[in-house]
């Protein structure tokens, strides 16, 4: 993305205005040295692509059919800044605006910005970032057929090799009400060396480097729980051994570059 910095003043407030929809950026930083400011702003403008990432993602998620209504939930990770930005509550992803992407502090939870309700399951992000150092983006979905798999409270065998982008299986975690500190340290505990998880009777939690790994983690992983469902409405499927899969795993790791 092209962006074009001008610097500006109005009233007592510095303006930096993008080129996305005429954009302004407000820093009340007129006390700062230019290089200060650029420090600042470009913080700024690194948290405005994520958030924008986010609105792009929940719209794709939306029209693929994903998730269903105002289900799952979406959010981003700024190491640098200790934020996470997540999409807000009950509003449908089209319609989101980039105001309504709520950020929130890691560390203590607390809420930075947004102008909406923050998502239900804002713990169950806080967590992954506040552990996980190897993610920094996350995508939880009501898919069709994780959720109804997620349902069996059961691991998700290796029934196809693209498994493999989440691990060499996928755990189901215990289930606790939506929303919960319980279910946020149940997905966390399941989901350890994975990047992918199934919540008991209730979907499908990814996690990637980024948003586009993290998507297509929960993509690949309904995917899989499709294919099991319909082949073991045709027979027996045989499963993929752990020496298998970890092969591919390590494949993966390659794939790419
Ligand atoms: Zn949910």
């Amino acid at each position: 993305m092209e962006l074009e910095i001008v610097f500006g003043r109005l009233g007592s407030w510095d303006i930096v205005i993008l080129d996305y929809g005429s954009e302004i950026l407000r820093l009340r930083s007129y006390s700062l040295s230019k290089s200060e400011k650029i420090k600042k702003i470009n913080k700024k403008i690194k948290m405005k692509e994520k958030i924008l990432q986010i609105i792009e993602y929940g719209k794709r998620m939306s029209a693929s059919g994903l998730t269903a209504g105002t289900g799952g939930n979406i959010s981003v990770f700024d190491n640098a800044q200790g934020l996470m930005a997540i999409t807000p509550s009950g509003i449908a992803y089209p319609e989101i605006r980039p105001d309504q992407i709520i950020l929130v502090d890691v560390d203590d939870g607390k809420i930075v910005s947004g102008k909406a309700k923050v998502s239900s399951e804002v713990e169950l992000h806080r967590i992954f970032y506040k552990y996980r150092t190897d993610l920094k983006a996350l995508v939880h979905t009501h898919s069709a057929y994780a959720t109804a798999y997620s349902c069996l409270n059961k691991t998700l065998p290796p029934v196809h090799y693209l498994l493999a982008v989440a691990g060499v299986d996928v755990p189901c975690a215990t289930y606790a009400t939506y929303g919960t500190v319980e279910l946020a340290q149940n997905v966390f505990a399941a989901m350890a060396d994975r990047k992918a998880c199934l919540m008991a009777n209730h979907g499908l939690l990814a996690g990637g480097e980024d948003l586009a790994e993290a998507y297509n983690i929960a993509e690949t992983i309904e995917f899989c729980c499709a294919v099991y469902c319909r082949a073991t409405a045709m027979g027996e499927p045989r499963i993929l051994s752990l020496e298998e899969m970890e092969k591919v795993v390590e494949l993966f790791k390659g794939y790419g570059q």
